[in-house]
């Protein structure tokens, strides 16, 4: 049974539980497997007080859902944000699993965080709440039981300041965090490796799919939303590449650049966010690639043409009218770099686009696979750390290449292996890969 007020939990479920149709079909003895899957193995709530600047003492919510260990130690984010709930964490903790499965790494899934709002918080006040925060939650974890890391809210920062206070409660340096410095046993490409592998899937899809394009030409179009570090080092490497990022955005609005983003905006856009400010401050900013700024809108609906869509925020920020505007701006490929970026209905409306089939199709790519990059580096910051070993830059981004080329092969495979769809048509109709990541995510752990 699902409590009414969990949305965000029903959602990624039933998301689960449709794409699985065709394969619980035909699979029957699969069923009770997803009646296990959807209760998390454990659920951790506790306090957390922590004292202000001007030295009063303040209490948020912390939690840990460690959701399936079938695979390895439990492994995912801590979200730090006011709109952290338990529906959030354990539709989060419930999507990590199948994510991580996906990479192929021995990992399980969890998730954890607070409603703390860093947002406007100084420095001592970050480290004090992340202090208490580890003073309960380092009795329920361990590099071979459940390994957190950074999500929205939480970077390489907050992921020290968590990581000395385990240290020093403990007595042991281990592995028991991932996402942190490179000096203190960080992995190279950790703060990349959502972002760059999104782009390393994407490119993938494009190859297939649409091959008209490529992320080396100018004449690509890719919009983003989002402005942390996954839409900041994905909107670098489509830039890197040679395409064209037309847009990013935070919760206030987005900024819209005809021309292109140049990588020196992209890096200011990354100072602000370090210091909690708002894309608004680039309201009156121009040069040749004149930057607009809209207040209160997402970018779906703000751009006239659009061949790539990766929602890049947080989760839902993709409704069925932007998924309309999308379509008529010609995209062809939406990749999520957030956790369920699009709303059912804005899925429904790519799918339906897919089975069109021809050259008009939007092929849509679901989190837990695109996304799978940042967890995947964290598997082997976690392998580096047990064998007291630095790879390179070069050797951590093949072995991230190599995992998104394994991730996107599989889900091709199994949407369509697993499709159920009537292909008579004679028109060639590109697999399902909501499909394709669900069930084979599923069928692994
Ligand atoms: N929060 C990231 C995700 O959603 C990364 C988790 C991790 O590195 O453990 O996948």
């Amino acid at each position: 049974m699902v409590l009414p007020s969990e949305p965000e939990f029903e959602q990624a479920l039933q998301e689960l539980a449709q794409s699985l149709g065709y394969f619980l079909q035909k699979n029957p003895s699969y069923q009770k497997a997803l009646d296990i899957v959807q209760i998390p193995e454990r659920v951790i709530q506790f306090r957390v007080v922590w004292e202000d600047d001007s030295g009063k003492p303040q209490v948020n919510r912390g939690f840990r859902v460690q959701y399936n260990s079938a695979l390895g130690p439990y492994k995912g984010g801590l979200r730090l944000h006011p709109s952290v709930n338990l529906s959030i964490l354990k539709f989060l903790g419930f999507e990590q699993t199948f994510k991580n499965a996906l990479t192929g790494l021995n990992m399980g899934g969890g998730k954890g965080g607070s409603d703390f709002d860093p947002k406007g918080k100084s420095d001592a006040e970050i480290r004090r709440f992340c202090v208490s925060f580890m003073t309960e939650l380092s009795r329920h974890i361990g590099q071979d039981t459940d390994v957190p890391a950074g999500d929205i809210g939480t970077g390489s920062r907050e992921v020290g300041f968590l990581f000395g206070q385990y240290r020093k409660l403990r007595n042991e340096f281990v592995g028991v965090l991932t996402g942190k410095g490179n000096s203190w046993g960080g992995s190279y490409i950790r703060p990349e490796a959502t972002g760059y592998g999104l782009i390393y899937y994407v490119e993938h899809m494009i190859a297939k799919a649409c091959p008209e394009y490529s992320l080396t030409k100018p004449s690509t179009l890719v919009a983003i939303s989002g402005s942390g570090n996954v839409a900041q080092y994905t909107a670098l490497k489509v830039i890197e590449l040679g395409g064209t990022v037309l847009s990013l955005s935070d919760s206030k609005g987005s900024l819209i650049a005809k021309q292109g983003f140049t990588k020196d905006v992209v890096q200011k856009v990354a100072e602000l966010k370090a210091k909690s400010g708002s894309l608004e401050s680039f309201l009156s900013f121009a040069d040749e690639h004149a930057y607009t700024y809209y207040p209160g809108q997402r970018p779906w609906t703000l751009l006239p043409q659009v061949h790539i869509a990766l929602p890049s925020a947080t989760q839902n920020e993709v409704s069925a009218e932007e998924a309309n505007a999308l379509v008529k701006a010609g995209v062809r490929i939406v990749a999520e770099g957030s956790n369920m970026g699009c709303t059912m209905e804005a899925i429904k409306i790519f799918e339906n686009s897919r089975k069109q089939g021809g050259d008009g199709g939007v092929w849509y790519a679901p989190g837990k696979a695109s996304n799978c990059g940042g967890v995947a580096v964290s598997g082997l910051e976690m392998a580096q750390n047990s064998q007291r070993l630095t790879w390179t830059f070069e050797e951590v981004d093949a072995k991230l290449k190599g995992i998104m080329r394994e991730c996107y092969n599989i889900c091709l495979q199994a949407g369509a292996e697993w499709s159920g769809e009537d292909v008579s048509s004679g028109k060639e109709i590109l697999p399902s890969l909501l499909r394709g990541a669900n069930v084979a995510g599923f069928i692994k752990v």
